[in-house]
């Protein structure tokens, strides 16, 4: 049985793991087998966590987590959780592989999922026209016209980078102001390849085998027109990934899972969440893996209270020029 699984890979899983790896809990990861890395796998430049003064791609960041996990001895499986047992001293993780494995802990670290717009044409035309992600899809949409609907940061991040390929770039927002940050609001505005359109809301995705427009409502009063584009970018946000402990977790109002006030303690004993499964408001890469070095401290804890915690661990390639010695 191991000490700990560690279910999801963005920077709180990774964070957590080494964390929990540095205190040789041998931490095993669930990396997911097609959204390993998290949500920074679909970024593209990440200019606000500390350390890169420069900036770092969202994928390369996300590596050198991993890698930095795996140097103090975590795990890391590509495989996705499809059930879990947590009541009990010994959880019990199914994976897709039909394989199970066993701990005394679990932290849950899922993040977030793209919210969808729910209309029918979505689904339908998603691959054809459709689609979440800039950094993925982008390329394809060369000298096209195109639309972001959103009015967060997401939103102007994605009008910003489709810019590159796109010969013009609409951005639909359902109000006449922005929710996202300052500074990227004016890297918005100020591209003269995009074009605000304001107070409108997304009715219907047109086109049968692609996009070829879009069916625009006013908020204001509620008429109606139709827009040209092919390619659309839903960038309005995302929802805490739960699916998988609905009904074994308490959850907030808000769709999170809970935990008790700043610890990462869920309402089952020896389960622990963290990152943006837990987080309705900030929701960034730093505070992701802040929450994931509380979660692996909270386990350490838990564990060292059922005499089970291990000894400090010692770094296998210290930092050069430096001799071997017990990392702190
Ligand atoms: P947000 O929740 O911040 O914004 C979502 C946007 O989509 C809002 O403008 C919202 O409108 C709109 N929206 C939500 N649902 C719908 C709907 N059904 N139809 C139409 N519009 C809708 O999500 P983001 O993904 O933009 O950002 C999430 C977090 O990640 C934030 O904390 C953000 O700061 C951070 N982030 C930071 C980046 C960076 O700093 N480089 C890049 C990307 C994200 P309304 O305003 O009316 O509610």
């Amino acid at each position: 049985m191991r000490h700990v699984i560690i279910i999801g890979s963005g920077p709180a899983g990774y964070t957590a793991a080494i964390y929990a790896a540095r205190a040789n809990l041998e931490p095993l990861v669930v990396a997911s087998s097609v959204e390993a890395g998290g949500e920074l796998m679909n970024t593209t430049e990440v200019e606000n966590f500390p350390g890169f003064p420069e900036g770092i791609q969202g994928p390369d960041l996300m590596a050198k987590m991993q890698a930095q996990a795996e140097r103090f001895g975590a795990e890391v499986l590509y495989d996705d959780v499809v059930s879990l047992e947590l009541d009990g001293p010994v959880k019990k993780v199914t994976l897709g592989s039909g394989k199970v494995h066993e701990a005394a802990s679990i932290i849950y670290a899922t993040g977030s999922a793209y919210r969808k717009l729910g209309l029918e044409g979505e689904e339908r035309l998603s691959g054809r026209g459709v689609s979440w992600c800039a950094t993925c899809d982008g390329f394809f949409f060369r000298e096209r016209t195109i639309a972001v609907v959103g009015g967060g940061d997401s939103a102007m991040e994605e009008a910003n980078f489709l810019t590159k390929f796109a010969s013009k770039v609409y951005v639909i927002h359902r109000k006449d102001s922005l929710r996202a940050s300052k500074i990227m609001q004016e890297r918005a505005f100020a591209n003269p390849k995009i074009e605000f359109i304001w107070n409108s809301e997304v009715a219907d995705i047109l086109g049968d085998e692609a996009v070829n427009g879009l069916r625009l409502r006013s908020t204001v009063d509620g008429s109606e027109r139709d827009l040209e584009i092919e390619g659309l970018f839903v960038a309005i946000g995302n929802d805490p990934r739960t699916h998988l402990v609905h009904d074994k977790l308490e959850l907030t109002s808000q769709g999170t899972i809970w935990v008790d006030g700043r610890s990462s303690r869920t309402s089952v004993e020896g389960v622990f969440a963290a990152g943006d499964v837990i987080d309705p408001t900030y929701r960034q890469a730093i505070t992701a893996a802040g929450s994931g070095t509380v979660a692996a401290l909270d386990v350490e804890h838990f564990l060292a209270g059922r005499g089970e915690a291990g000894e400090p661990a010692v770094a296998d390639s210290p930092i050069e020029g430096l001799p071997d010695a017990a990392v702190v």
